[in-house]
């Protein structure tokens, strides 16, 4: 075979590698659709990742010898891939394996930012290679990189800032930071950037205008981020997740990587489409995110008007005796749940209740804990099956007919707050478990939720007060009940 046709079968034959990890990433995501099929999907995608990585060190690793018409091995390349593949892999496995349900985001923060960091240095070495083999650089490409650069570096330090915020590092403050003139600050450094970023493209000859472009992206996204609050940083992460594979598809560009631009845009959209998803169930927009925040509304209530007096706290026997005479139970987890660790707890009480002839479901709502999801997740976690995991539309209209809600470490999904306009989570969709003929509410005290406002739910002449740690206190109705 001559050279040019090996070198021509070598192309087909990664580019059909690359499609195959193309196709691993798209059934992958579609299986994440679905809390029963989440894990295949996790396993299919990062099997199509491994492939894409591997491909990318045959592409660079099998050379085609021009004099001897044979394809050679380059030997550097498989032990950068061995020794690559094996850290990250380590890093990566102890680092998922370590994570709490509860730091989640964190760690999705940290992955975004890391991806948004590898994708702007790629692009900068690759320009950089470029420039030095004096290459003519089409005017796409360019554009592309000084996204990539741009994008990348705003995704990196927001990422590392929006980590910081959620795990409350001292350092970074979970209230939102702002100054005066800081929108108009954000703006000029921006519209700056992009006009580096078009001279860059009309006189490449030099990489000190990418890094500068980097580093003012790196400003950026620090002051982008710092000025919203802790509160909203799972929705900020979202939208970072969105950059990292705008960043990375532009990347792909740049090498001229199709699975790097198919894999990137299929990030960017899904990160895009769950902001706007958490943005709905807030009944907010992205910009009221991004540049207002938790904590506006004009109910200016105080907790003692809402509380005094009119909170009435149980035990855990006297719940066991309402809930052995009920027919229909809605439990309704929240963030709490999360933190206390009770889904195990719940789960055997669930059995306790349903092997009484009791009915149980679960109200889920498209915001509990701190992602979406994340309620199903601890529940599928436990074998609930998912036809008792009911959506906010479904469970709705059943708590007339329902005996006893329990909320557990749930705050602001359950807010009666948001049916009123003036309220700071005014329009806010909730649960309406004050309209469950008892509701008892499971939490430590009577503090707030994310969103730092009362809760009039806790003073209804209906509600019950549970006190406690969401594990303990489950297991103790767990006891109670059985003891009956
Ligand atoms: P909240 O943060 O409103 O309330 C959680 C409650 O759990 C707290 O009031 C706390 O009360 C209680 N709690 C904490 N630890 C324990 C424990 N160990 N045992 C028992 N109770 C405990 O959570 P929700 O799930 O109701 O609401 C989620 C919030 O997050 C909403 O404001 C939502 O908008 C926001 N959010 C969610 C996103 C998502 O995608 N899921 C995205 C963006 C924002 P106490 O301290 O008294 O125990």
């Amino acid at each position: 075979m001559d050279y040019q046709t090996l070198e021509a079968t070598k192309d087909v034959f990664v580019a059909l590698l690359y499609l195959v990890s193309a196709i691993f990433f798209i059934v992958g995501i579609k299986n994440l659709a679905k809390p029963k099929t989440a894990s295949r999907g996790n396993r299919i995608g990062a099997t199509g990742m491994f492939l894409a990585i591997v491909t990318a060190f045959i592409d660079f690793g099998l050379v085609v010898d021009v004099q001897n018409e044979v394809i050679t091995s380059q030997f550097q390349y498989w032990y950068i891939l061995v020794i690559a593949v094996s850290l990250g892999a380590l890093v990566g496995v102890w680092a998922a394996l370590g994570v709490k349900m509860t730091g989640m985001p964190q760690m999705v923060a940290i992955f975004n930012g890391l991806g948004g960091g590898a994708s702007l240095l790629v692009a900068g070495v690759y320009y950089g290679f470029e420039l030095a083999r004096q290459a003519t650089l089409d005017v796409p490409m360019l554009v592309a990189t000084v996204l990539s650069g741009l994008i990348g570096a705003v995704t990196l330090s927001g990422s590392f800032i929006a980590y910081g915020k959620l795990q409350g590092l001292k350092i970074v403050p979970d209230k939102p930071v702002t100054f005066t003139g800081d929108l108009a600050f954000k703006l000029i450094l921006l519209v700056g950037l992009l006009g580096l970023g078009a001279y860059m493209v009309m006189t490449p000859d030099t990489t000190f205008w990418y890094w500068l472009i980097v580093m003012g992206g790196l400003v950026l996204g620090i002051f982008l981020v710092v000025g919203i609050g802790g509160a909203d940083m799972p929705v900020v992460i979202s939208l970072l997740n969105s950059y990292s594979g705008i960043a990375a598809a532009a990347t792909g560009f740049v090498l001229g990587n199709i699975v790097l631009i198919i894999a990137g845009s299929l990030v960017g959209a899904s990160g895009i489409i769950l902001t706007n998803i958490m943005c709905k169930a807030m009944n907010r927009s992205l910009l009221n995110v991004l540049f207002g925040g938790f904590g506006g509304g004009t109910t200016h209530t105080t907790t003692d008007e809402i509380y005094e007096g009119k909170v009435t706290s149980t035990s855990a026997d006297e719940v066991a005796m309402i809930l052995e005479s009920a027919q229909r139970v809605v439990i309704v987890p929240g963030y709490g749940m999360a933190v206390a660790r009770a889904a195990t707890p719940v789960r055997i009480l669930t059995e306790a209740l349903e092997k009484a002839g009791i009915e149980v479901v679960f109200g889920i709502h498209p915001v509990a804990g701190r992602m979406p999801g994340h309620m199903n997740v601890l529940l599928a976690e436990e074998n609930i099956p998912y036809e008792k995991l009911l959506d906010l539309d479904t469970v709705n209209p059943t708590f007339a007919q329902t005996d006893v809600a329990i909320v557990l470490g749930a705050n602001d999904v359950v807010n009666p707050l948001a049916r009123e306009k003036d309220s700071a989570i005014a329009g806010m969709p909730i649960l309406d478990v004050d309209k469950a003929r008892t509701c008892v509410v499971i939490k430590r005290s009577l503090s707030p939720g994310f969103a730092g406002i009362p809760n009039p739910l806790f003073a209804n002449d209906n509600t019950l007060m549970l006190f406690g740690d969401g594990k303990q206190v489950i297991e103790d109705l767990v006891k109670a009940y059985k003891e009956l």
